[in-house]
């Protein structure tokens, strides 16, 4: 394999090598800057195999090992503890006991996991980031996501999507250094089980009320999460078993969309279930029946408050009526139905009736008045752009591969071409 030439950044490389207590340079002390390659350039760089790697920098990557990354690449790479142990030719006891952080791999060891997961030897050590340090006894959020359903998602298609939502949080916690990010305002007010839907729109006419949401439709689902301290980005989950999710991270809360190519008034859909959660739920009412239709019921009360919408709903699937809903409240056709019939204006077998007409017309799948790209998120994008980071540069200081923190900006940013006047 080619390896492309190491960008050294003197300024970072300085403080990770103070921050650990490491002086060790690679090339008898060579400075940062100069053609010499730096440790922390070496330990970083997702494309250091371990041929480039001497055994110095193995030594000082393996000392500060951090069995939680090593978990977390490996549940990015879709493998479980024993299928990882069998391609780098470790026991299997070896590898339960360098995941469970009860023994450290030796550096030549830790140098062929980092090659075989794809990740920059670096990644594999405590540093700043957040998901480099065990959580705090009772602490275990970030290792619980809200998922849709637990039935239908493995558990190796969750713990890739969860990955995903730590590189989010790692990046939104590196670039908070460089750029005042907003504060994380999630106000919580906990639903039981037992709570029916009256307790639910209480909450979300609170959540507006307490984020001065404007009566009427919310413009920008996306945006307004954004502006409240909700980290979200959008990623190819890759299994359909996994649809958005978010991690109720304590400070910064990360919601995972779909990608991009998905419809309009479903996404916001999505975006307000996932803040349902946030609001209400704790991790252990995660994938319940109760909790999922709580927040099916907080969003379609969130994006369609009561007050607001029950002047304008039909009675009857009046369907040009309910298109031009559709554009005005950016919600699917779907969910004004079932909003009317939530609030009594629709009887029960209306609504049935209308729902058998939109299977039989294939409306359930692609609705009529498609609404155009879904909302882009932008505070991740921002902020990068503002702190003058790139997708190297952050490698370089998260430890993530580089290609991961492309494709997730990448998706995460609108891809409208701009139109210049
Ligand atoms: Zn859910």
């Amino acid at each position: 394999m080619r390896v492309p030439p190491v960008r050294c950044r003197p300024r970072a490389a300085k403080l990770w090598l103070l921050r650990v207590g490491y002086s060790v340079m690679s090339g008898g002390g060579s400075r940062c800057g100069k053609p010499a390659v730096c440790l922390i350039s070496v330990l970083m760089s997702d494309t250091s195999p371990l041929r480039d790697s001497s055994e110095a920098e193995r030594q000082a990557a393996a000392a500060l090992f951090s069995a939680r990354r090593l978990r977390l690449a490996r549940e990015a790479a879709g493998l479980t503890q024993t299928a990882l142990a069998g391609r780098v030719s470790l026991t299997p006891a070896a590898g339960s006991q360098f995941g469970k952080g009860e023994a450290r791999p030796a550096g030549t060891t830790l140098a062929r996991l980092a090659s075989d997961l794809g990740f920059p030897i670096g990644f594999f050590t405590v540093s700043a980031a957040p998901s480099s340090l065990d959580p705090a006894p009772g602490n275990d959020e970030g290792d619980r996501g809200f998922f849709r359903s637990l039935r239908s998602t493995t558990v190796t298609d969750r713990r890739r999507a969860l990955a995903l939502a730590h590189l989010v949080h790692d990046l939104a916690d590196h670039l908070s250094g460089a750029v005042r990010l907003p504060a994380a305002d999630v106000p919580r007010r906990r639903a039981g089980p037992d709570d029916d839907y009256r307790t639910v729109e209480e909450r979300a006419a609170m959540v507006r009320a307490t984020w001065g949401v404007q009566p009427g439709p919310v413009p920008d689902l996306v945006g307004l999460l954004e502006r409240h301290g909700i980290f979200c980005a959008r990623y190819h989950t890759g299994p359909h078993t996994v649809n958005a999710f978010s991690v109720p991270f304590t400070g910064r809360p990360v919601v995972i969309l779909g990608d991009d190519k998905a419809k309009r008034d479903r996404e916001r859909f999505s975006g307000a279930h996932e803040l349902g959660h946030l609001v209400m739920h704790s991790p252990d009412q995660a994938g319940t029946k109760p909790a999922e239709d709580q927040a099916n019921q907080f969003a379609a009360a969130f994006l369609m408050p009561a007050g607001d919408i029950r002047p304008e709903l039909p009675g009857t699937a009046a369907w040009n009526q309910l298109v031009a809903l559709k554009r005005r409240w950016g919600t699917s056709i779907g969910a004004l139905l079932r909003r009317s019939r939530t609030l009594g204006i629709m009887t029960d077998s209306t609504y049935q009736h209308a729902y058998r007409y939109m299977g039989t017309r294939g409306w359930r799948t692609n609705e009529p008045g498609d609404l155009g790209a879904a909302e882009a998120p932008r505070l991740l994008c921002q902020a990068a752009r503002q702190a003058g980071a790139s997708s190297t540069s952050l490698s370089a200081e998260t430890g993530w591969p580089e290609s991961w923190i492309e494709d997730i900006l990448r998706a995460s940013s609108d891809q409208r071409p701009q139109l210049q006047l």
